[in-house]
């Protein structure tokens, strides 16, 4: 292999993934977020993979990532972009039947004008400003957006009308949330009264759906917990505990693994440094194994001297920096350890796991910041069991 390290997806825990979401979310419709990259799983190798779970609606962040989905799935399969397109993206999503979140006035007035060019209605979703702040309609603007639906409605089909979260994976928000959930419901219950209607009234992320069912509604948009990671610790003890049947087995499978092998082995004496710098002094005669991994692929340089990988199913430490496209490991105590063996970063080898989690913890990072940094260019490959 050229790359000097690979993720391999799991189908199967997927597969696990989505029948238990499914499950937690009853009729619902399933939105498969794929934005970031589909949280580094790899959208061209993730999207298909999720079509044969069954899954046929994806929700990206862009125009671009709009094209890669596009490219990668099915006829029928449905796109969604929740944040950026601009007008001179509008009309090939448009002819494409792509929808899109509208959530100021000039979207909403270019994709009218294309959509009369292209004789084709944009598919929109309403996204409603409810309380994080960041996009949505405030009310004072809905008045103009009826309007304009109203004077447009051969060239506007409404499939969504959304908004989304504050924060719902930690209890802190709670009362944030709440009010968010019920604003939408007012000004949704508004806007149904003055005949503007959605296919989908959609407010839910992974937290939410997981924790306030009431924010289910007619679909949910699930990223991170179709990974097979709970969103927070919050939210994963609050699932956990309150349901006896499942608190031994977590229902949420990894899919991710990020494998290397060992480049070359070293012999350290005691009492020399380790890596650039002077961070890391051998405290006895060590054997050092290098990986060619660093953080160019997105091990975070914070792992230096406190990062683990696996090694012949043992625990290696990584010691001194992490430097740009290589690590160190202390392989003294794994008997054997050589050049060429199997070296897991993320995932199972053996008896032991390391998990995205517990590298998250220490390099002070969320779940999402981690898979987010994997680069594009690691080659994604589908395990079949
Ligand atoms: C990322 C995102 C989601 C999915 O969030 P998860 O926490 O990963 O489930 C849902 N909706 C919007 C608007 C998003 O940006």
């Amino acid at each position: 292999m050229k790359h000097s390290s690979y993720i391999e997806l799991d189908k199967n825990a997927l597969k696990q993934n989505i029948k238990y979401l499914k499950q937690r979310i009853g009729d619902a419709k399933f939105a498969s977020v794929i934005k970031g990259n589909a949280y580094g799983h790899e959208i061209k190798t993730f999207l298909p993979m999720a079509e044969e779970c069954g899954i046929n609606y994806f929700a990206v962040s862009d125009a671009y990532e709009a094209e890669l989905a596009f490219k990668a799935k099915r006829p029928k399969t449905h796109i969604m972009i929740m944040a950026m397109i601009d007008k001179y993206e509008l009309e090939w999503a448009i002819r494409n039947e792509i929808s899109f979140f509208v959530f100021d006035i000039n979207r909403l007035k270019n994709a009218v004008k294309i959509a009369k060019e292209v004789k084709k209605p944009a598919i929109i979703h309403i996204e409603l400003e409810t309380g994080l702040n960041r996009t949505g309609f405030a009310e004072n603007q809905l008045n103009e957006v009826i309007k304009i639906i109203e004077n447009n409605r051969k060239y506007v089909q409404i499939e969504g009308i959304c908004t989304h979260y504050a924060g719902a994976e930690s209890i802190a928000n709670y009362v944030r949330v709440e009010r968010q959930r019920k604003k939408f419901h007012e000004v949704n219950i508004r806007l149904y009264e003055q005949g503007i209607r959605a296919k989908y009234s959609h407010t839910a992320c992974s937290a939410a759906a997981l924790t306030y069912p009431d924010t289910i509604m007619d679909m949910v948009r699930l990223g991170i917990a179709q990974y097979g990671f709970w969103p927070s610790k919050e939210t994963r003890m609050y699932n956990l505990l309150s349901d006896d049947t499942t608190f031994q087995i977590d229902p949420l499978k990894r899919i991710l693994s990020w494998k290397s092998r060992i480049m070359t082995v070293q012999k350290v004496k005691q009492g020399e440094f380790v890596s650039y710098g002077n961070s890391f002094m051998a405290p006895y005669n060590m054997i050092i194994a290098v990986v060619p991994v660093g953080y160019c692929h997105g091990y975070s340089r914070s792992l230096s001297n406190l990062g683990q990988v696996l090694i012949r199913g043992q625990k290696a430490n990584i010691v001194g920096m992490v430097n740009m496209n290589m690590l160190l490991t202390d392989v003294t105590e794994i008997e054997g350890a050589a050049i060429d063996d199997e070296v897991v970063l993320i995932g199972t080898q053996g008896d032991l796991t390391i998990t995205v989690s517990s590298f998250s913890d220490l390099a002070n990072y969320v779940n999402y910041e981690l898979l987010a940094h994997l680069p594009d260019y690691i080659p994604r490959l589908i395990l079949e069991r």
